[in-house]
């Protein structure tokens, strides 16, 4: 199936779960996982109604930033961001939805402030409490909304999570439960420039899980683009 095709194909299955789950299909936004393919297919993507972009890495964001690839959609960082690249980030994407440790918000904090910006943001978690994996462990999620609250220049618009890599359908079903329920105990904290509008969560093999518990936000990248090659 060509990318056309399969961009038609989520958004009808993001319709169907939404409507499944007693919720309104626009509340659902699909940020394609863009990474690994170029401008062309990013392209594509965006003229079969992608609005919105995710990129894993710094180099090819600016990549394809400088070719246009990503004209007509948001564009959000969902990898890994090392503090040292934070630079080439901060302003240049409406979102960065993975912000999984202190130093890191500190790092996009003093750059905003430096730009003369606002950056929205989600703070990653490791609702798995996984050790080889990136994202805020629990304890650390009330320190890093603290310092938010002080902040003048970043704003955390939401949470966002990868969750273990599942054996069977609807073994992620407790985290993205879970998640829900963070989202709202923090929303009760009423912390300044924090809401709780975003749940980023689901990917190609659980989004339509994801929906059902709440998500409104689903990272596709595979069911988009197919496979990516790792051998390159
Ligand atoms: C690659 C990626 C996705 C999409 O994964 P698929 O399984 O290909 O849909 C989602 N989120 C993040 C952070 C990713 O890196």
């Amino acid at each position: 199936m060509s990318i056309t095709e399969n961009v038609a194909k989520v958004l009808s299955d993001i319709e169907q779960a939404a409507i499944a789950a007693g919720r309104d299909p626009r509340q659902i936004t699909l940020c394609a996982a863009t990474k690994m393919n170029d401008a062309q297919n990013v392209r594509e993507a965006i003229a079969a109604g992608v609005r919105c972009c995710g990129e894993n890495r710094v180099q090819e964001l600016t990549a394809k930033l400088a070719e246009n690839a990503y004209e007509g959609a948001d564009l959000h960082f969902i990898g890994h961001l090392q503090t040292n690249k934070v630079k080439q980030v901060v302003g240049k994407v409406s979102l960065i939805q993975s912000v999984d440790s202190l130093r890191l918000l500190e790092a996009i904090e003093k750059e905003a402030a430096k730009q003369g910006i606002r950056q929205d943001i989600l703070l990653e978690i490791n609702i798995g409490e996984e050790s080889s994996k990136s994202g805020l462990h629990r304890e650390e999620i009330y320190q890093m909304l603290e310092k938010v609250a002080q902040s003048t220049a970043v704003r955390v618009r939401g949470l966002m999570a990868i969750p273990p890599i599942c054996q069977n359908p609807g073994d992620n079903n407790k985290f993205f439960a879970e998640m829900c329920n963070l989202s709202v105990d923090i929303t009760e904290k009423k912390y300044d420039n924090v809401c709780m509008e975003i749940l980023s969560m689901g990917m190609s093999d659980d989004y339509a899980d994801a929906i059902a518990h709440g998500s409104t936000m689903i990272r596709v990248g595979t069911a988009i683009f197919g496979a990516r090659n790792y051998g390159v």
